[in-house]
């Protein structure tokens, strides 16, 4: 028998590396160790538990009611051992961290996408190219560098294009990492 102390409050956070919440809804670790848990806020939760519907076409009635079961008693109380609880705890918390990384990646992605763009660039760029069009960009836009056109424009294309070198440089720091 698992004994749980009623007026003990914990607080967690949320078991989602990348989010700060208070981690209040509790999911097994796995289906071969049911007595422990990770805890997540709930947003995460639910993404959490859509990877597990995917899966194993959990019901969400049935689900809301455990959580909301657990939460009223301070205590995880999710019926393990039926049938209709019998996922890959594992697998869906694999899914739910994909699920996240992916979509950062693309994040990240779409801004060096446009960094790219900016300096007149495409993703086979290798890193000299990088620094010679930055160079020769910065030269041309460079506020102090007079010429006919407004320097206000100047100044703002100059940040921009300094920017856009940073979020490259990044990403060929970031693969030389892996
Ligand atoms: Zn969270």
């Amino acid at each position: 028998m698992l004994h749980t102390k009623q007026d003990e409050k914990i607080e967690r956070i949320c078991s989602n590396p990348e989010c700060k919440e208070i981690g209040l809804y509790p999911a097994p670790k796995s289906r071969d160790n049911l007595r422990e848990y990770l805890y997540f806020c709930i947003n995460c939760i639910r993404d959490f538990n859509k990877s597990w519907n995917y899966f194993e076409g959990l019901s969400e009635n049935e689900l809301e009611v455990e959580i909301r079961k657990s939460v009223t008693w301070d205590r995880p109380s999710w019926k393990f051992g039926t049938k209709n609880l019998n996922y890959d705890f594992e697998k869906a918390f694999r899914e739910f961290e994909n699920k996240k990384s992916t979509h950062n990646k693309k994040i990240i992605d779409k801004k060096l996408e446009k960094a790219l763009k900016i300096l007149g660039l495409n993703s086979d760029s290798n890193l000299t190219e990088v620094k010679t069009r930055y160079k020769s960009l910065a030269k041309k836009w460079h506020p102090d560098v007079q010429n006919e056109s407004k320097s206000k424009n100047k100044e703002d294309k100059f940040i921009n294009i300094t920017n856009a070198y940073k979020i490259i440089l990044e990403s060929f720091t970031k693969q030389t990492k892996k």
